[in-house]
């Protein structure tokens, strides 16, 4: 099929002449809700993988539980090239056990469009069994670019996994290739590997039956599931020389099982690092309430990549390092107290896997309160200095190349601030609520409101405003959509003591109020956007300097002073 390339505008609250990203028939398949996707909703996945280690092959048959909403003579299976369909199977309904009828399909830009002969009735329970095969895409540099990963670990044995955020699912299973749709009755995973290299196979959540491995012939077959929703990205084999242990957390919903899993030749140095998860689960479940999967149980999985935030299967993959890397990103010297992968990574527990966004240009909710909770991580371990030297730290990385929000519908993120600035934002807004339980319970709320489900940006936004009791409306406008940061431009009369300001630079109804205590003192400044507003400042030993700095250390604005 020739490619269209279309040209697909940013927000049209963005002025500047941005890079505009080209899309083509390819992403919009991926991205969009189109006809032959909008008319069922996935209830189940039900995956088989047998990965060839040798021949970097895997074949596979993934069963779809599916429900329509309208209907249909049509389905778009997504599923990446080079991987090759054999054949789809159609279960026309689930309530009586009548044979499968194959479907026939064409292939072209990593989909398949399936027909189906007897149109599928609203309401209709159905299930798609897809046989398939090949050599998925390699991952070169995981977890930044996606794909099978076929690797080596230090005692020669096969280490085998993959990293597809972004990238899609697509690329190793047969899915519906959009994040707003979730299995609501969860996933299993079965894997088989060859019986003779030890190898043992992990996937999300827990063993479907209690004893998950089961030997046919020369292989032997693991099967793992979630009874959660969870992301397609989410779902992944971990093939390896593994060792596991256990452990049982006393959290807010009551014991939550730990499982741990390493490399035979880091299991020492994986169980000292680990240590840090309970550490992790008692500062996360004080700020964003329960663990959001006691059902699947949490675990932690040693990773030939970075790090990735597998639902009930976290990737681990920093080296047992505290930092990341060893590094601190935000230069504060807090960064190095824990480990970065461990915080971040089981922080999307909460944000990406519990409340997902819809659309990936939406991504910030997911990293933006992601980074936010390494600032909680470590004000709940290291005291609120600690945790606003942290945040004001990672404000280095902010780029403001483009805004934080993509493009919708086509499978395209926004900019990487989405981490560094989102969490500025959300440490600004607090500020602005100036009441911490308050922002606390909003953080919490999002958790229980938005449980488990697929939201949209504004959801998130219009859920803030309403427990904030505050329209912030302009101010995620500000620092999402645009790239500016506001300015409060400000003069100090020395003689009067008189301290004049207003924003700057601002998208119009800009009114982030800013509340700060300056030696001992509470100031509350409601600046607005149309005129300047005056304070005087009866405090003997005022420096303007440091009273800007303290604004500017709580608020990621800019102050610029006028003569
Ligand atoms: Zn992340």
């Amino acid at each position: 099929m020739k490619k269209v390339l279309f040209y697909l505008t940013l927000s049209l609250l963005c002025s500047e002449n941005f890079a505009q990203p080209l899309v083509n028939e390819t992403d919009v398949l991926r991205g969009s809700l189109n006809e032959n996707r909008d008319w069922f909703d996935i209830k189940r996945y039900v995956i088989d993988v047998t990965p060839n280690y040798e021949t970097k092959s895997i074949v596979g048959v993934v069963s779809w539980k599916a429900m329509a909403v309208k209907p249909s003579k049509q389905i778009q299976v997504d599923l990446q090239a080079p991987l090759i369909i054999d054949s789809i199977l159609l279960w026309s309904n689930l309530k009586d056990s009548l044979s499968p009828v194959r479907l026939s399909f064409t292939r072209s830009n990593n989909i398949a469009l399936a027909q189906i002969e007897k149109q599928i009735t609203k309401g209709q329970q159905f299930g798609i069994t897809i046989f398939y095969h090949g050599v998925p895409k390699e991952a070169i540099r995981p977890p930044w670019d996606g794909g099978w990963i076929w690797k080596k670990d230090a005692n020669g044995q096969p280490w085998m996994s993959v990293a597809c955020q972004g990238l899609g699912a697509s690329v190793w299973y047969p899915c519906k290739d959009h994040q707003s749709d979730e299995p609501e009755e969860g996933a299993s995973l079965t894997i088989q590997v060859p019986k003779d290299k030890n190898l043992i196979a992990i996937g999300n959540g827990r063993p479907a039956i209690e004893q998950n491995t089961v030997q046919i012939g020369n292989t032997n077959r693991f099967t793992w599931q979630v009874r959660n929703p969870i992301n397609n990205y989410n779902i992944i084999p971990y093939i390896g020389d593994y060792v596991g242990w256990k452990e049982t957390y006393k959290g807010l919903k009551g014991n939550l099982d730990i499982h741990y899993w390493a490399l035979r030749s880091d299991s020492a140095k994986a169980a000292e690092q680990f240590k840090q998860v309970p550490k992790m689960l008692e500062a996360f479940e004080y700020w964003f309430g329960p663990y959001p999967f006691y059902e699947d149980g949490y675990q932690l999985v040693q990773s030939p990549h970075l790090g990735m935030e597998h639902q009930s299967a976290v990737a681990y993959g920093n080296q047992f390092k505290n930092g990341y890397l060893g590094r601190d990103l935000s230069g504060s010297g807090w960064g190095l107290k824990w480990d970065f992968i461990i915080v971040h990574e089981s922080g999307h527990e909460w944000f990406a896997n519990n409340i997902t966004t819809k659309d990936i240009a939406d991504m910030w909710v997911h990293e933006g309160f992601t980074n936010y909770s390494e600032t909680l991580f470590t004000e709940y371990f290291y005291g609120k200095k600690a945790g606003n030297e942290y945040n004001y730290g990672i404000r280095r990385n902010i780029k403001n190349d483009i805004p934080i929000i993509g493009q919708y519908g086509v499978n395209q993120e926004g900019s990487g601030d989405m981490y560094p600035k989102g969490s500025s934002l959300l440490h600004t807004i607090r500020h602005a609520i100036n009441n911490d339980s308050l922002f606390r319970s909003i953080l919490t709320g999002l958790n229980t409101q938005f449980y488990h489900q697929t939201v949209t940006t504004e959801q998130v936004e219009n859920y803030i405003s309403l427990r904030a009791n505050f329209g912030f409306q302009k101010v995620f406008d500000q620092y999402l959509r645009t790239i500016q940061i506001p300015v409060l431009s400000y003069h100090y009369n020395e003689k009067e003591k008189i301290f004049t300001y207003e924003w700057k630079d601002c998208v119009t109804g800009f009114n982030l109020p800013l509340h700060f205590s300056y030696l001992g003192k509470n100031y509350s400044f409601m600046p607005m956007d149309y005129q300047p507003q005056q304070r005087l400042i009866k405090e003997p030993n005022f420096n303007l300097q440091d009273f800007v700095k303290t604004i500017e250390s709580l608020y990621y604005i800019k102050l610029a002073q006028v003569n």
